[in-house]
C-alpha cells in the first residue's frame, strides 16, 4: 500500500470528501450564517485565543454592543476594552476598535476586500486576511491554524517539527493549492471544523473522518504522534504586588495603564514587579512611591492568585493600605481615579485585577 500521500494528487481524494462532510455535519454559527464581512472578521479575531464554543458568548455580548462597524468607530475605547473583558489579549481589541475607525473613515465602512487593503489594516495578519476573504467574499486564500496543521500533518503523514517554518510553509502551499476556486469558504471552515470536531489533539475520530481512507497518521498508527511539537520554552515567572489603597470615604485608587503597553487602557490597582531580595511589602512601598510618590502605611494582607499570561505566569499579592505622606499622582500611569467599591463593575480590568475588584465588592457586601 503506498502511504506517502502525494500533495497534489491528494487535492481531489482530499478536497472532495472533505466538503461533503462539511456541509452534511456542519454547526450553525451566527457569524457563518450571516455571511457579514464585519461578524465574520470579529469573529475571527476572537477565535485565535480560543475555541468556538468558549468564544460565542463573547461573541454574542460584543456584537449586541457594536452591531455594526459603525457602532464600533464610534464608540469609546473604554467601552471596546470593557465588552472585550475576559478574552485577554486586549491589543486585539484597541487594533479592533482603531481597524474600524479606518474602514469607515477610508472605506465607506465596508470592509476591504483585496489581500493588499486588508494586510494593511492595524491587527489584520495573514490568518485574518485569509479568513475574511475566503468566508466573506469567497476569494481563495487558505487559512492556516492549528486545526489546518493538525488534519494536514496527520493526513500526510509529516513527522517533522510542526513548530517549524519550514514545516508551516509547507503546510501552507500544500492547503493553498488545494483550495478550490467554487468552494473557498467551505473549505476553510471544514478544515477548521473537521480539526476541531473530529480530528482533535487527543483520541481522534478516525472512523467518522471523511479522510481515513487516505490518512497516513491513522492508517499508520501514528495519530498519537504526530503532529510532533517540540517541547516549549519554560514559561517564566515574576511576583507582582498590587495596593489596594483606600480613603476615608472607602473609595480605592485605581491607575489606568497607557495605551502602548500589555493591557493598554485596562485599569488596575496601582504596584509592581517584586525584585530579587524584597519582601512582598517592600516591594509595595517602592512601586507606590515610585509611581505615585506616595509614602504608605496600615497595610494588611488581602489577597494572593496565580494567573498566565501566554508567554508568563505571575502570583499578584494584594494588600490594602491608606496613604500616609503625598498625595497620588499618575507618573507611570496614564490616569487615576477614586471611586466606590461598587463602581469598579463600570471600568475594564484585566482577569487577575477582576478578581480582586470582586472580593472587594463581596467583602462589602457582608460588611452590611
Ligand atoms: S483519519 Fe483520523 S487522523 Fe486522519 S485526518 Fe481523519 S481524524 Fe485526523
Amino acid at each position: 500500500m503506498q502511504l506517502v500521500t502525494d500533495p497534489d494528487e491528494g487535492g481531489l481524494g482530499f478536497t472532495e470528501p472533505l466538503i461533503a462532510w462539511y456541509r452534511k455535519n456542519k454547526r450553525s454559527l451566527p457569524w457563518r450564517d450571516s455571511g457579514d464581512p464585519y461578524l465574520i472578521w470579529i469573529s475571527e479575531i476572537m477565535l485565535q485565543q480560543t475555541r468556538v464554543d468558549q468564544m460565542q458568548p463573547y461573541f454574542e455580548r460584543f456584537t449586541a454592543k457594536f452591531p455594526t462597524i459603525f457602532k464600533l468607530a464610534q464608540a469609546d475605547q473604554q467601552e471596546v476594552l470593557s465588552a472585550w473583558e475576559g478574552l485577554g489579549y486586549y491589543s486585539r481589541a484597541r487594533n479592533l476598535h482603531h481597524t474600524a475607525r479606518t474602514v469607515v473613515e477610508s472605506f465607506g465602512g465596508a470592509i476591504p476586500d483585496t489581500w493588499d487593503e486588508l494586510r494593511a489594516l492595524k491587527g489584520v495578519g495573514d490568518y485574518t486576511a485569509a479568513a475574511v476573504l475566503s468566508i466573506a467574499y469567497h476569494k481563495p486564500h487558505a487559512v492556516v491554524d492549528g486545526n489546518v496543521i493538525r488534519v494536514v500533518s496527520r493526513y500526510l503523514g509529516i513527522a517533522d517539527d510542526v513548530r517549524s517554518a519550514a514545516v508551516r510553509k509547507r503546510i501552507q502551499a500544500t492547503v493553498s493549492r488545494w483550495i478550490p476556486a467554487k468552494a473557498p469558504s467551505d473549505f476553510n471552515q471544514a478544515m477548521m471544523e473537521l480539526g476541531s470536531q473530529v480530528c482533535k489533539p487527543s483520541n481522534p475520530q478516525c472512523r467518522q473522518c471523511p479522510l481515513q481512507a487516505h490518512c497516513v497518521a491513522s492508517l499508520t498508527a501514528r495519530t498519537d504522534t504526530i503532529p510532533y511539537k517540540s517541547p516549549a520554552a519554560k514559561v517564566p515567572h515574576v511576583n507582582v504586588v498590587v495596593g489596594i489603597i483606600q480613603d476615608e470615604s472607602n473609595r480605592v485608587l485605581i491607575a489606568r495603564r497607557p495605551d502602548d503597553v500589555m493591557l493598554g487602557g485596562l485599569w488596575e490597582f496601582p504596584g509592581g514587579k517584586q525584585e530579587s531580595g524584597e519582601l512582598t511589602t517592600d516591594t509595595l512601598h517602592r512601586e507606590l512611591y515610585e509611581e505615585l510618590g506616595v509614602k504608605i502605611g496600615n497595610v494588611v494582607f488581602f489577597h494572593r492568585l496565580k494567573h498566565a499570561y501566554s508567554h508568563f505566569k505571575i502570583t499578584l499579592h494584594a494588600y490594602t493600605c491608606s496613604v500616609l505622606m503625598g498625595s497620588p499622582t499618575a507618573r507611570t500611569s496614564s490616569e487615576l481615579k477614586w471611586v466606590s467599591v461598587s463602581e469598579l463593575d463600570d471600568y475594564p480590568f484585566p482577569k487577575a485585577n477582576r478578581e480582586l475588584t470582586r472580593l472587594l465588592n463581596r467583602r462589602d457586601d457582608n460588611e452590611y
